[in-house]
């Protein structure tokens, strides 16, 4: 038997960035709308301001001062949330393009509007 290789697990690109207005498409979150704080790429996760929150207990520690009960959010899979357009104010597909200048830019597939500056 010919023994076929594996392939890799190819690293989802994303191509969101920080500050990046999301919206959350699956899940309990759903329909939520955020900034994205921070993008995980090697966990494919993204954490969005305000979505998908967690209740951490702490502890008091000379850092982080009394303890007690503090909210967070909690990293969301990069495929549960969409950008944003800010010209359609909908979640949109996109694709990449190369603006003039020369610099990556991404493109509304609806409204074909810049989304990067
Ligand atoms: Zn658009």
């Amino acid at each position: 038997m010919a023994r076929v290789a594996k392939p890799k697990p190819e690293p989802v690109r994303i191509r969101l960035k920080k500050n990046d207005l999301v919206e959350v498409i699956s899940g309990k979150e759903e329909g939520k709308t955020g900034k994205v704080l921070k993008v995980l790429r090697e966990k494919n996760q993204v954490l969005v301001e305000k979505v998908n929150m967690i209740k951490r207990h702490t502890r008091p520690s000379p850092t982080s001062g009394q303890g007690g009960i503090v909210e967070k959010e909690a990293p969301l899979v990069v495929s549960k949330v969409m950008l944003i357009c800010p010209k359609c104010a909908t979640a949109t597909r996109f694709r990449l393009t190369v603006t003039a200048e020369g610099k990556k830019a991404r493109v509304c597939r609806k409204c074909k509007e810049l989304i990067d500056g």
